[in-house]
Formats: C-alpha cells, structure tokens, sequence
C-alpha cells in the first residue's frame, strides 16, 4: 500500500495557548471545516452547512485523542494536543518534541498573557516553527495591532500579519489578505462559516497598502534576489511570497500571524491555508538526533529503516491500550516485530490506527512523517523508541521531572481495591511522571505526581472513566535520603535454626555522589570471595534497602555502593542470604554515614498587579523561599523564586486572600535541596509516630 499523501503534503502541527485563549474552539473548528471542505465550495446557501453544524455539535467534534487527523487542500494534517496547563508543563514538552509546527494562539484581549510565555520559551528550545493566530477578535477591547506589538516586543519574534483584520468588536467582518490584497468577509447569515472574496474597503486601502509594504519588506530581506528584486519594482509576486515566507518560517526566521474569531467561524479557514503553505513537512525540518550516536542519524523516507517515538499511551474503551507513535523513519506494518531499544524487547504490533475526529481508520502500513496509534505494544511506555531490530537506534528521550508530591488512596468500597489498582497501573502507563506504590508496612497504596492539580485529575479520572471513588490523605512531599559522608564496613548473615543454615558475608563501601547522579553499584570483589552468581543478590539487597531508607522511610538517591569483599559457606550460601545480608548491612552503614533529607524545591512564577507586591513578596519570604526576579510587565509584577513544595500546599488560597484574587502563580519543579536540621527532625519525628521507620 502506497502513502496516501506525498511526504511533501504532511503536516504535523499543534496548537499552543495560554488557558481561554480558544484552543477548544479553535480545534473544533478546524475539525469541522476540515471535515466538510468538499461541500464548503458547494453551498450556495447556507442552511445545509446550518442543519449539519448542531448535530455535529452534539455528537461532538472534540479532541479526545493524542493526535487526530484531518484534511485541508490534498494535505494530511495531524493535530496534536498539547495542555494549556502548567502543572503539566512535561505534556508540552512530550507534544513539542513530536510536532514539526506549531499555531500559537493569543486572545485579541489578553494578548501575550505572562504564563504563556514560558510555553514559547519552550517551543523555541525545540526549534517549532510557528503562525501566529490572533483570536477573538469579536470581543470587546480586542486589539490586533497591540497584540502584534506584544508578540514582537516580548517574545521577540519576528511576527509579520499576512492578512490584517476588517473592523473590530463587533464589527469585525472579514480580514484582508496582505498577499492577494483581497478582501474577505465573512457572511453572518451563514454565522460565518462561508465567506466571499471582494475589493479592499475604500476606507481600509490605506493601511492595508502599509502593512502589505511591510509584508514585502519583510519578505524581501530573506533573500538578495528578491531583495534585488524589490528594489528595482517595488513589489514581489504572491508565488515569491509564499515561497520566501515558507522558508524563513520552517527557518524561524519569521513568525507569520493571522488572526479571526474561532467562535464566530471567522478567520480559521485562511489559518489553515497557512499551516499547508508555510509551515514544514516531516522531511523540511533538521533530521532527529539520536542519543547513542550522532552518526547514528536516518533520514526521514519510507525506505530506511524504522524508527518512531512513542510520546503518549492511552487507554481507548473498546480497544485498551493505544501507544500514539510518531514515525521518523521508514515503514510499519501492522503484524511487525520490531524492537523497543529503549527496553530492549521485542514487540509484536497489532493494528496501526489513524484517529480521526469520529471514527478510527485502519492501516496496514505506515510511513515516515506519521502519527498513528498502534496496538499491540504491551510493554511500551511513555518516551521510548522502537525501531527494526536489525538496525537499532536510540532517539532523543524525553524528559520525564521527578513526581513531588505523595498521597495515600483507598477505594470509598472495600469491594473496588482490585479496580482501583488496575485503574492505577493503567493511569501510571499512560503518564511517566505519575507513579504507583504499595506500602507493605501500612497496607498504603501511595501515588505521586507533579502536583497536588496533577493528583486531583488523577482522582477525578478514577471516577469519571474507572468508576472507582477513592478517598484520599493529605499531599505529602515525596522527600529524598541520601548520605553526606562515605563509610564502610561488614555485615554477616548467619542463622542457624534447625536443618540448613544461612550464610552470607558482605563487606559494603557506602559513598554520596552528588545531587541528581542517582545510584550505582559497583563490584569489587577479588580472588572469588563471593561467587559472581551471588553479586546481583548483593546488588537486589541494596535496591531493596534503598526504595525504603532506614532513615526517615523514603527512598535513597545519589549513593555509590561498592561491594569489595566478603565471604560465602559452600552449603549454607544463597541468593536470599545474600540478599539479606546486602539489605541488612547497607542500613547499618547508611544510618552511620551521616544521613540528611533532601525535598523538592518548585520553581514559582507569581503574576501580580503592582499594588500587591508587598504581600506577594512576603508569601513567598515566609514560606523559606528565595525570590530570584522580579519584573514588569504592562501593569503587572513577575516575582520568580524557589520555594520548597512542603511550604506550597494551599499557597493558592493564601495568595488569593493576600490580593484579593487579582494574583495567579504557576509552579514547577526545579530541584531537590537539603532540608534544614530543624525541619529534618520533625519529619523524622512523624515519620516514626506513623510507623514509617523500620
Ligand atoms: P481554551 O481554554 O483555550 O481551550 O479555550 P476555549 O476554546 O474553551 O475558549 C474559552 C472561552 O472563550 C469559551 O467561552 C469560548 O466560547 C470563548 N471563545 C473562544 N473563541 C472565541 C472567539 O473567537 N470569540 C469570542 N468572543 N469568544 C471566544
């Protein structure tokens, strides 16, 4: 089976927004027309286009997968979701990394709203080309001239309008379209949705001719030809337009804007145009890295060898698990055994999914440039690569941040346990910063995640897709153990009870290795005083002891332990011997070596209008927090700092109380940190009182 669209003729693009700006709207709509090109030309009058839209409606044109796919002009075009939220700043992050353009969009009234700064910010690290759309146009104080002017000035782009609006508020009618110098208005009766093509305003041709002069301008400066050109007549063709912008956009170099009104079906249909003439195809953007070597590269085409990235693992009703993979390279056929490099396993691919808004349409194949879903990848998790096993390749990971924040669940029904501990495992497959624990000690199931929000979606899903109600503790900080001095030393297993005995000797060096190395275990055992099959054993006893620090109860991080001698019994000596000397021992030794806590601090971002910044300032002081920056930004003050998460749980009703609501902040986190003595003894304090310590 041939691809069905020319490489050329992909489009990989998401939308970035801050919350309200429109983003549902805006998708919806894209869905809808996408849906019904071929009757747009068709309808004369617009009632059929009128009849269809309320069912549609009510069936619901909404996003619920990871990418849907749509049409536009002969282009195939992948809409990937991207969260407006940033407590979920990982999910933009994982989105980013698997679109090759993106449309951001800005209210016509909010403009370039502080938080959404920091999802530019981090569309530029990955390089995403972008368009600009600037919506709600309709609305009152809407100001399409102001919001470019943000866009230039504080994020730095180098944003031009190819079309500029007619009228606005209310009277917003149409956009002129800088590259044909037309005008288009939109037809109320149709509530928009058709639209026809005509002159330029008398009264508009004024500015529509500065800013088409600015167009050119813009346009001619990328290039000496052109720019040549220009001078000499003054103008450019719209082919050499488009074929300029198309480069300097894919190079962003330039940030093409547009602008309409989602909600009145203003404005959406030329932003598509834009998305198939100016931003890249899969085989238009710098090929992948790879992380295992830089040489190790494929160009994106059908023909090289496959490789793809798993980003998003979802559970779909009647299917179960859907793994949504970008392919960079090659081809995937549905029955394929392909390799999980990330894993090392291999896995059988059922069925390849292209998601469309309402149906899902089977492949048996896939080509370079796609996202598809496939089934069938059981032990494929959020991040990894899979690729054909005769030609490995690792491709750049995502980044997963730690989970911070803890709370115990129980079912509300002792009946729900088992669903809700599937319901968990399913959530926990899906989403690589949450995580699933079972306190033995307690009986406590112990989930964490990104934030006390993060959490609470967590539960509320339980409910509204598992039918599971739980209950849950209060947030706990998931804090750190670690050691601040090395130490070493032997510790003996022996029992002695009747029958066979248990032997295992083991002599442990115990040495910190510095915030965010993790754990590593070394062997350094000669002349075969422990047999190399117990060395793992060794190694287990450790793992074990370290999920639970003797300590304060919580995991150990940034250790090296090194296991260099010991000593076995031919009968006595085996694997959980071993073990429990491994285990044992490393706990006698860590509680000697000076152990501390370490806890997360959150990087926070509180927006304020000026008159509050005292009360600001001191919310953040009073909770041990550092402030880093503080900014101005039009009548608003941006005070950054860190703050530890312990000192952060209900800091939004504090905040809120100290403004008077006129305050928002955003949080994520940053690093972990040593606790203050004072604060580590209260901890460990309760630690003990609730049985934790053992
Ligand atoms: P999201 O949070 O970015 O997904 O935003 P939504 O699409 O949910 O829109 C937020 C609110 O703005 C909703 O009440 C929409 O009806 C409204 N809205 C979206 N687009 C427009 C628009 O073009 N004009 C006006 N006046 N309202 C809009």
């Amino acid at each position: 089976m041939a691809r069905q669209f020319p490489l050329e003729h992909v489009r990989n693009i998401g939308i970035m927004a801050h919350i309200d700006a429109g983003k549902t709207t805006c998708s919806e709509r894209i869905l809808f027309f996408a849906g019904k090109t071929h009757k747009l030309g068709e309808v004369h009058d617009g009632t059929t286009v009128l009849d269809w839209m309320p069912q549609e409606r009510e069936r619901g044109i909404t996003i619920t997968s990871a990418a849907t796919s749509l049409e536009w002009a002969g282009h195939q075009i992948s809409l990937i979701d991207t969260p407006g939220h940033v407590d979920f700043t990982v999910e933009v992050e994982r989105s980013l990394r698997v679109l090759d353009g993106a449309i951001a969009l800005f209210c016509a009234v909010g403009g370039v709203e502080p938080q959404s700064e920091q999802v530019w910010h981090q569309s530029e690290k990955y390089n995403v080309p972008k368009l600009a759309f600037i919506n709600k146009m309709d609305r009152t104080g809407a100001d399409f001239f102001g919001v470019l002017e943000q866009i230039q000035k504080e994020l730095g782009a180098n944003a031009v309008p190819v079309v500029v609006p007619i009228g606005k508020e209310e009277q917003f009618k149409g956009i002129i379209d800088l590259i044909k110098m037309k005008a288009i208005v939109y037809d109320e009766e149709s509530e928009g949705r058709i639209y026809h093509e005509e002159a330029i305003p008398a009264d508009k041709l004024e500015k529509a001719k500065k800013w088409r002069a600015f167009l050119v301008e813009k346009c001619a400066e990328q290039c000496d030809t052109l720019l040549e050109k220009f001078v000499e007549t003054g103008d450019l063709t719209e082919a050499e337009m488009w074929d300029v912008l198309r480069r300097a956009t894919v190079a962003r170099r330039v940030v093409p804007v547009y602008c309409g009104a989602a909600f009145k079906n203003k404005g959406v249909q030329q932003l598509l145009d834009g998305v198939v003439k100016l931003l890249p195809a899969p085989n238009q953007i710098p090929s992948i890295i790879c992380s295992n070597d830089p040489n190790n590269t494929r160009a994106v085409a059908d023909d090289v060898p496959f490789s793809g990235l798993a980003f998003k693992i979802m559970a779909d009703k009647h299917i179960g698990k859907l793994t949504y993979v970008r392919i960079y390279s090659g081809t995937l056929h549905a029955g394929d055994n392909i390799l999980n490099s990330s894993r090392d396993k291999m896995q059988r691919v059922g069925r390849i999914l292209r998601m469309h808004a309402n149906r899902q349409e089977p492949l048996e194949e896939a080509h370079a440039g796609d996202i598809v879903a496939v089934v069938g990848l059981s032990e494929t998790k959020t991040g990894d690569t899979i690729c054909d096993s005769d030609n490995p390749i690792h491709l750049m990971p995502i980044e997963f941040p730690t989970p911070v924040v803890s709370i115990s669940i129980a079912p509300e029904s002792k009946g729900d346990n088992e669903r809700l501990g599937e319901a968990l495992h399913r959530l926990a497959d899906e989403d690589p910063t949450f995580t699933v624990a079972f306190d033995q000690e307690t009986s406590e199931t112990i989930i964490s995640g990104m934030g006390e929000l993060h959490l609470e979606i967590i539960v509320d899903r339980l409910k509204r897709e598992f039918n599971v109600t739980a209950k849950v503790g209060r947030p706990e900080v998931a804090y750190r153990e670690t050691a601040t001095n090395g130490v070493e030393g032997q510790y003996k297993h022996v029992k002695q009870s009747g029958g066979r005995g248990q032997f295992a000797d083991v002599c442990l060096r115990l040495e910190p290795t510095g915030s965010g190395t993790g754990f590593e275990f070394v062997n350094d055992v000669v002349g075969g005083h422990i047999p190399q099959n117990f060395i793992p054993s060794v190694e287990k006893g450790v793992v074990k002891a370290m999920h639970h620090g003797p300590f304060a109860g919580y995991p150990v991080v940034d250790m090296r332990v090194t296991l260099y001698d010991g000593s076995y019994h031919e009968v006595d000596s085996n694997d959980f011997a071993f073990q429990e000397a491994a285990r044992a021992g490393f706990k006698m030794l860590f509680l000697r070596a000076h152990p501390t806590l370490l806890e997360p601090v959150m990087s926070v971002e509180v927006v304020t209008p000026e008159e509050f910044m005292g009360p600001v300032s001191s919310s953040i002081c009073q909770r041990r927090g550092r402030i880093e920056t503080m900014e101005a930004k039009g009548d608003f003050r941006i005070v950054s700092g860190l703050v530890p998460l312990a000192e952060m749980f209900g800091y939004a009703n504090a905040l809120r109380t100290a403004t008077q609501g006129r305050a928002s902040f955003s949080m994520v986190f940053e690093h972990y940190e040593p606790v203050p003595f004072a604060i580590i003894e209260e901890i460990v304090k309760r630690r003990r009182e609730q049985n934790k310590i053992r």
